[in-house]
């Protein structure tokens, strides 16, 4: 029970990832709030999870009337206590540069990147009143690589982790630790990759394997408990090996580069 006694809101939690994390946290005595753009979504999560503490909200949180809401709903079902922000509602897009529009360019910034520094600035100034807390972002591998048709997205998560260091930074002397997790590909049952993708990325990441969601949930209850005490400013990865692969060979190709450079005197 490392969350015994917490008080968390994850966002973007009717499913996926962030209902994952919501299920790890209340199994480790946590209560938790789902907020999802998708309120039946979010409803549905709470039931399936099924523990007493849990409860549910609609809240787009790109907006700051959702996130007044969300915080609104929290102080009810919380009595103003908030020890643990998991920002990570967020949403997928692909695209080439020459033709992302101006349009896109805005909604994935809102929902990916406004929407983080709305919730942890409203989240922040409940926690420094109190003494202290945990904010958690979810950015991406997306954020650390340069890649084909991710200039939104990636943008959004390249500024979750910067934001997420800027904050440690600010927030350190008041008891607040702010870390990120940088999950690579996830598979969380809606994929719309196709087997040649897939197998592309899998040649890529020398765990051998996408990653689950209890993978990245593992990793926010440990940054969101006391055995994470020293750690701020850190940006996670939790990608099987995919970002120190590297983008030039894939992870096949690499390994029969580095055999070659180990062993010279090799004459086949
Ligand atoms: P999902 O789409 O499965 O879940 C995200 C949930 O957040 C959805 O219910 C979504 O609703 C909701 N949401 C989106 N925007 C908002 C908003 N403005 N306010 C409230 N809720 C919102 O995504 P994942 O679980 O796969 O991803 C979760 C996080 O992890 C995201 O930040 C994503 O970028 C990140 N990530 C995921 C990876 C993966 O491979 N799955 C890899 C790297 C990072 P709706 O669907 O209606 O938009």
């Amino acid at each position: 029970m490392r969350l015994e006694g917490k008080h968390a809101i994850v966002t973007g939690g009717g499913r996926g990832i962030g209902r994952e994390i919501g299920r790890r946290f209340a199994a480790e005595g946590c209560r938790v709030l789902l907020a999802d753009i998708d309120g039946e979504r979010a409803e549905a999560a709470a039931a399936e999870i099924g523990t007493g503490g849990v409860h549910a909200c609609t809240a787009d949180v790109g907006l700051p009337e959702g996130v007044r809401h969300l915080f609104e709903t929290a102080r009810a079902c919380f009595g103003g206590r908030l020890d643990i922000l998991i920002n990570n509602a967020g949403i997928a897009h692909h695209g080439a540069f020459l033709d992302l529009t101006l349009e896109d360019w805005e909604r994935v910034l809102r929902n990916n990147l406004t929407s983080a520094f709305l919730c942890a600035q409203a989240a922040a100034r409940i926690m420094a009143a109190q003494g202290g807390g945990r904010i958690v972002n979810i950015g991406s591998i997306s954020g650390q690589r340069g890649s084909y048709g991710r200039t939104a997205y990636g943008v959004t998560k390249a500024g979750i982790h910067q934001m997420t260091r800027i904050m440690a930074v600010e927030l350190g002397p008041r008891g607040i630790a702010v870390n990120a997790i940088a999950p690579g590909p996830i598979d969380t049952g809606i994929t719309s990759m196709g087997p040649d993708q897939e197998r592309r990325y899998l040649e890529r990441i020398p765990l051998g394997r996408f990653g689950l969601a209890p993978d990245v949930a593992g990793a926010a209850l440990f940054l969101a408990s006391d055995e994470a005490g020293y750690l701020t400013g850190s940006v996670v990865n939790v990608d099987g090996g995919f970002d120190a692969a590297g983008l030039i060979f894939s992870y096949t190709e690499l390994t029969t580069v580095k055999s070659d450079v180990r062993d010279p005197s090799r004459s086949d």
